[in-house]
């Protein structure tokens, strides 16, 4: 008999995940199990704005995938997926202009979400998007130019122009990559480039207030997922720490100069970083056309793509909504949040259920139970709720970098982070261009 072949779309926290918990319940030579993926490792999205900020190196934050899939015989194949033939049970993946057909007997997509512009003008061509490596590269180098760029600029308004940055998004992305975004500029300043601000001839035009972070944020608070003394307590360090926070400020357009506001006020900016929000990616289906519930596939409580039952849906693409909520209380039939530790979690119940549909047994329901999470405010301090217990300061921040260590799959990973990050805490960042 011919073995099962399962294919796994995107190789993010749901798709790995799924992979590795295959390989762990079923023996080799039972099924076959194939990853299918745009690049050729596994991104640790967490910490992408210590990349952005030349916290972390770029290549800490990946993890080769053939290397977590080492001796595992699951085989990984970059390409991007072009579209699915559920009747036919086949996938199209691209790869360098040309098509490859996949045939599979269980399908998992698991392909993520990519930036939300909500439809803004000019946001997509004048902003910066922190979801990929490439991302996260780009705006550290923009920083770092910006910066040479500003030696030569005399003028103090021109130059206050140029060393004016946003980011837009008052969530756990948009304020990690604030805080540490402060911090790496004032180092910036205060090592490298403070003395060439001054005007020549009038030293005192070298002003402290240059050069200026806004984070802008359409709700009325920041982190609404926190309680609100912890709002409080991450407003107050990003204040501390130079940031100007702007709460129900909405942006109705993006220029190359700056941010239009649906006030009519402009805010001036060389560089905006676009944190603002995230839309699942709905691959392309052939053959059918599926619901979606907020733009996300709507799957049943088994994972399973509404009208198919051998695709299974998981992550930030998947509007699973926990069954034990709905019994409870119909107004919490939201989906589950777009977070890695859903995605991660998800996975084992996904694994489980197709080796119950390969075996013929009944699928079960998932239910997700938060451990809490935590949001880092730059070096030395972050905020948390875990099993409703509410943490502020430098232990949080301790526990939140510890956590987030242990997530990675490689030992080898583990202690190089470890170990820029322990060097980091005594020497400067480093400020090559790349
Ligand atoms: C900057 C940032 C910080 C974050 N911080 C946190 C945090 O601190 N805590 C937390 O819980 N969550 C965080 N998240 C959210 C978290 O990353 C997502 O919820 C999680 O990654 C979702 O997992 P997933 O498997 O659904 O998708 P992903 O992990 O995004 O994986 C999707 C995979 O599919 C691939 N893919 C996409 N399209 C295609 C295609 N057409 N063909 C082939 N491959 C494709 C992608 O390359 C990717 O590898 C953060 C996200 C970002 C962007």
């Amino acid at each position: 008999m011919l073995r099962p072949h399962i294919v796994i779309l995107g190789a993010g926290f749901g798709g790995t995940n799924v992979a590795k918990k295959l390989r762990a319940r079923v023996k080799r030579g039972e099924i076959d199990v194939t990853i299918v993926n745009r690049t050729n490792y596994f991104l640790f999205t967490p910490l992408l704005h210590e990349v952005a900020t030349g916290g972390l190196s770029p290549r800490n934050v990946a993890e080769p995938l053939r290397e977590v899939f080492v001796h595992t015989g699951i085989r990984i194949v970059q390409g991007s997926v072009d579209g699915i033939n559920a009747a036919e049970r086949t996938v199209a993946v691209r790869e360098n202009g040309q098509v490859h057909i996949l045939r599979y007997d269980y399908l998992v997509a698991a392909l993520g979400a990519e930036t939300n512009y909500y439809g803004i003008p000019g946001a997509p061509e004048f902003t910066l998007p922190l979801k990929s490596l490439a991302d996260a590269t780009a705006i550290r180098n923009r920083i770092i130019d910006t910066f040479e760029r500003a030696v030569l600029t005399e003028n103090a308004d021109d130059r206050k122009a140029l060393l004016s940055f946003v980011v837009v998004g008052g969530g756990a992305t948009g304020v990690e990559l604030a805080a540490e975004l402060s911090e790496f500029m004032s180092g910036l300043v205060g090592r490298y480039y403070g003395a060439s601000h001054c005007s020549a001839e009038d030293p005192r035009k070298c002003s402290p207030e240059e050069p200026s972070l806004t984070l802008v944020n359409a709700s009325k608070e920041l982190l609404e997922m926190f309680k609100p003394s912890l709002r409080t307590a991450a407003q107050d360090r990003l204040t501390k720490n130079g940031v100007t926070v702007r709460s129900s400020t909405v942006v109705s357009a993006v220029t190359r100069t700056g941010l239009t506001l649906a006030s009519g006020e402009t805010i001036p900016a060389s560089m905006i970083v676009w944190t603002a929000g995230v839309k699942a990616i709905i691959p392309h289906f052939e053959d059918l056309k599926p619901t979606l519930t907020g733009g996300r596939l709507a799957v049943d409580g088994n994972f399973r793509l509404l009208g198919s039952d051998r695709i299974f849906v998981l992550g930030d693409a998947a509007a699973y909504v926990d069954a034990r909520d709905f019994a409870k209380d119909s107004s919490k039939t939201r989906p589950l949040p777009m977070l890695a530790q859903v995605a991660q979690s998800q996975s084992g119940r996904v694994a489980k259920n197709i080796i119950a549909a390969i075996a013929g047994k009944p699928l079960k329901d998932f239910h997700y139970n938060s451990p809490g999470s935590m949001v880092s405010v730059g070096q030395w301090f972050a905020i948390g709720e875990i099993f409703s217990m509410k943490l502020a300061g430098r232990f949080t921040w301790w526990l939140w970098r510890t956590v987030y260590l242990s997530k990675f799959a490689s030992w080898r990973k583990r202690i190089r982070i470890a170990a820029e990050w322990a060097f980091e805490l005594v020497s400067p960042r480093d400020i090559t261009k790349l």
